[in-house]
């Protein structure tokens, strides 16, 4: 494997975990193959027992292409190891079972993907492992509800769909004083924007379907720290089959390739976008990390390379004229997903937060007008002509 200590994102992200095979593929060759064969039983033991790092089986990960996009991974974030998982839900659901226990807890900090709240609210109480979920503004409380049982404190940052940032390194700190894990999901920020792990944080899971993919056409999870971290993930990944497929895996390595190059687009492009919304009289805040103030941007500051391709806003509009809105966009596309090549726009209120009791969607900050863009690789003019469309039309 080439060695990319010390060279840029950008080139790392080409070169990183790559190996040629002998017929000499430019990048990491696709494996579909369920198993490997050796010379020997001793080589077969080597493998098995952890002597010399090789392939097996691929639901254990013990693939080629697997192990290729993992090192890729682990590499980009900087972070000693990482497993790549068939979701992102898969990869939170086996850090969660490998780093918990029954009559343990985890502390969920800020908005949340809906189904993470959905797992650590509805499946895992079925075990007996609880979680006390704070809002992004009770962040202060987080020593209170910190009990010599926690074991994760778990937050996305920036969040979804507020994108309210969160201090990893003081939360970390106050997790450590209970021997808690700081687990990050750096989903929205990517490997570009943000390294949770530089910042303090044990682990740092990712949906990799979202930018990591980048194109809307795979679905995979990633979780990177260190190699006495993830073993015990690996566990449970290899004993509930959630390894991500040789064919996904080559997918994604094909992906992450360019994933700086589209990161710094979209980050270009949604500062634009923000700013121009930010202006506009029919809109009461925009929510981005790139136009953020006071604490929120001293966060922002120290942790974040840029703001990332992500936005929320609110109008000055009822439910039903914000839908009308969203329905007259024609570059954004109506579509829940996030982080592809292609703009896509989300009222949380018919997708993300459909669920959610009115009063509670209100005291998180989701208004019945909020709007949530994931601003692709479309020129920035033109989706801003396309919002002014969509919002001055009466
Ligand atoms: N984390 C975040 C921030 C997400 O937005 C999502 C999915 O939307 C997930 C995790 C779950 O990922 P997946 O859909 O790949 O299982």
């Amino acid at each position: 494997m080439t060695d990319t200590t010390a060279q840029s994102l950008s080139t790392r992200s080409v070169h990183a975990g790559e190996h040629r095979d002998p017929q000499g593929a430019i990048h990491t060759p696709l494996y579909t193959h369920s198993t490997f064969a050796f010379e020997s039983t001793a080589d077969l033991l080597d493998v098995v027992e952890g002597r010399t790092p090789g392939n097996l089986y691929t639901r254990y990960g013990l693939n080629p292409t697997i192990r290729s996009v993992e090192a890729k991974l682990a590499d980009l974030e900087g972070g000693e190891q990482a497993l790549a998982f068939s979701s992102g839900m898969a990869a939170e659901a086996a850090t969660f079972l490998a780093h918990t226990r029954t009559g343990e807890h985890i502390v969920c900090l800020g908005d949340v993907y809906g189904g993470t709240f959905e797992l650590l609210g509805a499946n895992l109480p079925q075990l007996g492992i609880t979680t006390t979920f704070l809002r992004g503004d009770e962040v202060e409380r987080l020593p209170e509800v910190l009990t010599d049982r926690t074991r994760i404190v778990f937050f996305e940052t920036p969040s979804n769909p507020t994108l309210e940032v969160f201090d990893i390194w003081a939360i970390a700190e106050q997790a450590r004083t209970v021997g808690a894990l700081t687990v990050v999901d750096n989903t929205f920020a990517t490997p570009v924007n943000q390294n949770p792990l530089s910042h303090g944080a044990d682990l740092v899971v990712h949906s990799a379907t979202k930018y990591l993919g980048g194109h809307s056409d795979l679905t995979a999870g990633a979780l990177i720290g260190p190699g006495e971290l993830l073993a015990p993930v690996g566990m449970w990944r290899k004993n509930l089959g959630q390894t991500i497929a040789p064919e996904t895996a080559s997918l994604l390595a094909r992906s992450i390739r360019s994933l700086p190059v589209r990161v710094r687009a979209q980050n270009e492009a949604a500062a634009a976008v923000a700013a121009f919304l930010a202006a506009h009289p029919r809109v009461l805040r925009v929510n981005y990390p790139g136009l953020a103030t006071g604490e929120q941007k001293r966060i922002v500051d120290a942790q974040m390379r840029a703001g990332g391709g992500m936005l929320s806003a609110v109008l000055d509009a009822t439910a039903d004229q914000t839908a009308a809105v969203v329905d007259r966009l024609r570059l954004f596309a109506i579509a829940p997903s996030l982080g592809g090549v292609e703009s896509l726009v989300t009222q949380p209120i018919t997708t993300t937060h459909h669920g959610v009791d009115p009063g509670e969607r209100a005291r998180r900050g989701i208004a019945d007008g909020m709007i949530r863009l994931s601003v692709g690789l479309e020129d920035a003019d033109d989706l801003i002509q396309d919002l002014a469309h969509a919002l001055d039309t009466p």
